[in-house]
C-alpha cells in the first residue's frame, strides 16, 4: 500500500519557542568525557590523540531554488569521527541551531554508541542549519537532494550510512536513497537507513529507538527491584523517540504522568490517555500537543516537566536540557536518556552526588542504530524479516549491552555513563591497535 506523503511528514516544530540556550558545546562535552575515560583506562596517548579529533569533517554550501524562484544557501556538515570498527553511521539533523561542533560531538557519540552495543560501525553525524518548518515539500526535497549530492563523495554503504535524527524522517531518507541511486546509476538503498518499508526499510525501525529506551528502562528498574506497574514516567520530547518510548512503557505497565514537546507539556498524576493525545497530535496542523485538553490534565512548561514528580524521567528532545542550574531540582530517581547529550557534565556530577541513576544516551537510545544495522543487513542480503524477528534481535542486543554495562560499572564502582564510555572507548582502542596505523 502506498503511504500518503502527509503521513510521513516530519514534525517540523522548530519555528516555535526554543528551550533555554545551550551554554556548553556538545563537542566540548564529548572531548571532556573522552579525556576522563582515557585517564581511567590509562589509554595509550597516541590512541587518545586519534580519538580526540574526527577523522573527516565536510562542510558544504547548499543552494536551493525556493518556490518563489529565489535562491537561498544553507550550510550543511557531515562529520566522520571514527571508521575504526566499520563504516561510519549516524543520523542527519535539520535544525536552525546546527553547528559544526554540535555535529562533531554527535558523531563522536555515535562511535561510542555503536561500540557499546557491539555493532560493526564507526560513528558519523550530519546536519543542515535550517528551519524546515518554513519549507514546502518540494523545497525540502530539493534541499535534501542537493545536500546528499554534496556529501556523496564520502557516503556509501561501506563508507558512511546516514539515518534520521531531529526533524528528518523516512521520506527524507527515501530522497537520500533515490538521489544516491540516481547518481550511481544503480539501486543503492543500503546507503541510508530509516527508510520507508517500500524503499527497503526495516519493519520495527520507526519505534526502535523508543523501544530500546523502554527495554533499558525495564532492565534498570529490574536491577533496583522496582515493578513496572508501580512506576511513573515523565517524557520530555514527543517526537519519534519520546512518543514510542511512552507508548511501549505504557504497554509494559508503567504510568505515563507527563509528556511535552516544543509547545509545552501535559501532566496528570493519575496517568495520561496516550491514545487520546495521539489523536490530538495527528489532527494538529503542526502535530503538536498544544491545545490538548482533558479532565485531570494540567499544562506545564518544559522546565516544570523536568522537575515533575515521576520515578523515571526520559529526556527525548534535544541536548543540554539538564544543566547545573536545574539538576538539583530533578525529582526522578532514574533518568533514561532518549535524547543525545541531554545532560551537561556539570549536571551529571550533581545527579551522581544526589544518587540519581542515569542510563546514558550511548546505551539508552542505541535501539535506533541497532535496528538501522539490521535494516542495512537486510538491504545487503535483499531479504527482509518480520517485525517480531527484528524486535527479538533488538531486545537481545539491548539486554546484552545493558548487562555488560551494568556488570562492568558495578565491578569498577563507576556510574553507568562512565562504565559505558569506558567499555566503548576500550573496544574502539583495541580495534585501532589491532588494525595498526596505515601506512
Ligand atoms: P523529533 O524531531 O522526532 O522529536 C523531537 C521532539 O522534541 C519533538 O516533540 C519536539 O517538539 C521536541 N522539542 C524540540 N525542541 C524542544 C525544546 N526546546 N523543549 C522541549 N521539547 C522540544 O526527534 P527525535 O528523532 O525523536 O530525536 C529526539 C532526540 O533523540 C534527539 O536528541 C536525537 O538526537 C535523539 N535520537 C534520535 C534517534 C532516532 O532514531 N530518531 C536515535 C537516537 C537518538
Amino acid at each position: 500500500m502506498h503511504t500518503p506523503l502527509t503521513e510521513t511528514l516530519p514534525r517540523f516544530q522548530v519555528g516555535l519557542p526554543a528551550a533555554e540556550p545551550t551554554r556548553q558545546d556538545l563537542w566540548d562535552t564529548a572531548v571532556g568525557l573522552l579525556d576522563a575515560v582515557a585517564e581511567r583506562l590509562r589509554l595509550d596517548p597516541g590512541i587518545h590523540a586519534i580519538l580526540r579529533q574526527p577523522e573527516r569533517e565536510l562542510t558544504v554550501a547548499i543552494p536551493v531554488v525556493m518556490d518563489d524562484g529565489g535562491i537561498r544557501v544553507f550550510t550543511g556538515h557531515r562529520v566522520q569521527h571514527s571508521s575504526a570498527r566499520g563504516p561510519c553511521k549516524g543520523g542527519i539533523r535539520y535544525h536552525p541551531d546546527v553547528t559544526l561542533n554540535e555535529v562533531k560531538g554527535l558523531a563522536a557519540m555515535m562511535t561510542w554508541k555503536c561500540a557499546v552495543v557491539g555493532i560493526p560501525y564507526g560513528g558519523a553525524k550530519g546536519g543542515v542549519a535550517c528551519d524546515p518548518a518554513e519549507f514546502s515539500q518540494n523545497e525540502l526535497a530539493r534541499l535534501t537532494r542537493r545536500y546528499t549530492a554534496m556529501i556523496m563523495p564520502i557516503l556509501g554503504p561501506r563508507r558512511d550510512i546516514p539515518a534520521p535524527d531531529v526533524n528528518t524522517n523516512p521520506q527524507i531518507m527515501a530522497w537520500i536513497a533515490d538521489t544516491a541511486s540516481m547518481l550511481e546509476g544503480a539501486a543503492m538503498p543500503e546507503i541510508v537507513t530509516g527508510k520507508p518499508l517500500n524503499v527497503g526499510g526495516s519493519k520495527g525501525r520507526k519505534e526502535a529507538t523508543g523501544r530500546g529506551v523502554a527495554i533499558v528502562t525495564a532492565e534498570l528498574l529490574k536491577r533496583h527491584s522496582r515493578r513496572l506497574d508501580e512506576t511513573t514516567v515523565a517524557v520530555q520530547g514527543y517526537g519519534n523517540v519520546g512518543e514510542a518510548a511512552a507508548a511501549i512503557l505504557h504497554d509494559m505497565g508503567c504510568r505515563i504522568v507527563a509528556v511535552s514537546d516544543v509547545s509545552g507539556g501535559l501532566c496528570n498524576p493519575h496517568g495520561l490517555d496516550l491514545a487520546d493525545i495521539n489523536r490530538h497530535v495527528a489532527a494538529h496542523p503542526k502535530r503538536l500537543l498544544a491545545g490538548y485538553q482533558a479532565a485531570g490534565v494540567e499544562r506545564l512548561s518544559n522546565q516544570e516537566l523536568l522537575e515533575c514528580q515521576a520515578d523515571v524521567l526520559i529526556p527525548a528532545a534535544l541536548e543540554h536540557q539538564i544543566r547545573q542550574d536545574n539538576a538539583d531540582r530533578i525529582r526522578a530517581r532514574f533518568i533514561v536518556e532518549g535524547a543525545n547529550g541531554p545532560t551537561t557534565q556539570e549536571a551529571d556530577a550533581i545527579l551522581e552526588e544526589r544518587g540519581v541513576i542515569v542510563a546514558p544516551d550511548i546505551l539508552a537510545n542505541a535501539g535506533g542504530v541497532a535496528v538501522s544495522y539490521l535494516e542495512w543487513v537486510q538491504d545487503l542480503q535483499s531479504f527482509f524479516w518480520e517485525e517480531a524477528e527484528v524486535n527479538r534481535q533488538l531486545t537481545a542486543i539491548m539486554q546484552h549491552s545493558f548487562r555488560e554495562v551494568w556488570d562492568f560499572s558495578q565491578t569498577q564502582g563507576v556510574s553507568l555513563r562512565l562504565g559505558a564510555s569506558m567499555l566503548a572507548v576500550d573496544k574502539v582502542a583495541e580495534t585501532i591497535q589491532a588494525r595498526g596505523i596505515w601506512p
